[in-house]
């Protein structure tokens, strides 16, 4: 008889594995707490299309996307930017989140996936230490398998025992908390920057866009607080004064939502267990996009599962997934945090010296358009980039202290990363994963 799966939560890596391992034979459910029909936000997304030929998933048609146009970046004084110029092979797209989830579920059901929507899953059903089971709203469920693909706040990650040593919830700097809406557009004056990213403005600690599309303006505010209606409002009203083109009333989205912004769990399986997508913290950690991420595990985790030769999905097989996910994506993700963190260290000063002097240039920012790794935001063959910005650090010796400490906190995480143990081995899993967390 074929193994049965649960895939807790109908997140994009649970859905694309789902999808994957039913092909593959495996008797596999979906436990969805959305009513059919109303899943994604009322708003676009932007990721890698690579994705999809990885979690083997056809392109959508061409009439459901568009590509994403260059982005610029803003310093906090509002002044000085920087422009992406990403070139046509790396062009990521931009597709309506709705559409992008009818296409996942096409792709499941055909492959002969289902799915029980209105089914609010409440918590993990162990049996010693393997996860057995789910309670849901509609009574319990049991699998030889559950693949936790309940986002963020999954109830059954934040409810497992910590003897299992997964990680349960997020720190508030490790989730940015996101206001966005698409407003009407105010003026048909032609816009000089049609896709601003503004790096900490007025000062607050967070990031925010605003983009202007044909027929409407589209604002995203993200702050490491929480922050009110009433303040999106008054900072939508702060941006009109430079951006005559976003109006006042809301068409579409306006809604608050949290995204992690952290290095990925650093135990992500358990005996019959395993967490995908923003449940493990998947998500690039300075932009919080995790689409791509979350499909690309879904192909390592279906694969990890149809090679466990005893087919019983224990701790010690389903750490091969961890491991390759970590090779494949951790490895270059995890470094990003500390980066993010930077957010945090450095003055505003800082970081508009660190714009306008050339540490960070236009080939950096043009990087975070199509890139999962921290290696990929250096040139280390320009030796004239790296002497320029070695030189501009060595000119404020306060940066230069923290640009070092930075760098040593890098190599720290990537080589823990490298580190991870291969095979599981309990108490070497346990030092590994504490000293790696550690270091954030
Ligand atoms: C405002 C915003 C903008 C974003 N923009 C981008 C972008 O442009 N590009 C990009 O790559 N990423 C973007 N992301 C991140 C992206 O949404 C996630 O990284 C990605 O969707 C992976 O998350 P997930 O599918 O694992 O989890 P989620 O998207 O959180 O999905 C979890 C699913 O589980 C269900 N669920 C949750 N709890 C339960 C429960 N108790 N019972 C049953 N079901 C449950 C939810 O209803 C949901 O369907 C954005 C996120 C936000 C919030």
């Amino acid at each position: 008889m074929a193994k049965k799966i649960i895939v807790a939560g109908l997140g994009h890596g649970g859905i694309a594995a789902a999808a994957l391992l039913a092909e593959a034979g495996y008797n596999v459910t979906v436990y969805e707490s959305k009513k059919e029909g109303t899943l994604g936000y009322d708003w676009t997304d932007i990721f890698d299309p690579k994705a999809f030929k990885i979690a083997k998933i056809d392109m959508p048609d061409k009439d459901k996307y568009e590509y994403k146009e260059d982005m610029t970046f803003v310093a906090p004084d509002g002044v000085t930017k920087l422009s992406q110029h990403v070139p046509h092979d790396k062009l990521e797209i931009k597709m309506e989140r709705k559409e992008l989830y009818n296409h996942l579920i096409k792709n499941a059901s055909d492959k002969g996936v289902k799915i029980v929507y209105e089914c609010e899953v409440q918590k993990p059903i162990l049996l010693g230490n393997r996860v057995v089971g789910i309670r849901t709203s509609k009574g319990d469920f049991f699998a030889d398998l559950i693949i936790d693909s309940c986002g963020m706040n999954s109830p059954i990650r934040s409810k497992l025992p910590s003897s299992l040593m997964i990680q349960r919830n997020v720190t508030r700097q490790q989730k940015i908390t996101i206001y966005r809406a698409f407003y009407n557009k105010a003026s048909d004056e032609e816009v000089a920057d049609r896709f601003k990213v503004l790096i900490r403005p007025e000062g607050v600690e967070g990031i925010s866009w605003i983009a202007s599309e044909k027929d409407h303006t589209d604002l995203l505010i993200g702050r490491f607080e929480d922050f009110s209606q009433e303040e999106a409002d008054r900072f939508a009203e702060y941006l009109r004064a430079d951006n005559p083109q976003l109006g006042t009333e809301v068409i579409r989205g306006g809604q608050f939502v949290e995204i992690p912004v952290r290095h990925p769990l650093s135990v992500m399986v358990a005996d019959g267990y395993a967490a995908i997508g923003d449940c493990a913290f998947m998500t690039v950690p300075l932009i919080g996009s995790g689409i791509a991420n979350s499909l690309k595990a879904a192909r390592i985790l279906a694969e990890t599962v149809i090679n466990d030769k005893t087919q019983g999905f224990g701790v010690e097989a389903m750490w091969r997934y961890q491991v390759l996910f970590y090779k494949h994506l951790g490895t270059g993700l995890a470094p990003l945090e500390i980066l993010k963190n930077l957010m945090f260290k450095f003055t505003l000063d800082d970081l508009n010296y660190c714009f306008g002097s050339g540490i960070l240039n236009d080939y950096n920012v043009t990087l975070t358009a199509d890139f999962g790794s921290f290696y990929d935001q250096i040139d280390f063959t320009d030796i004239n980039d790296l002497l320029l910005k070695a030189k501009q650090a060595c000119a404020d010796t306060e940066l230069l202290k923290k640009m070092v400490n930075t760098g040593n906190k890098i190599s720290l995480v990537t080589a823990a990363c490298l580190a991870i143990p291969r095979r599981w081995d309990r108490k070497l899993v346990e030092i590994w994963a504490n000293g790696y967390d550690r270091l954030f």
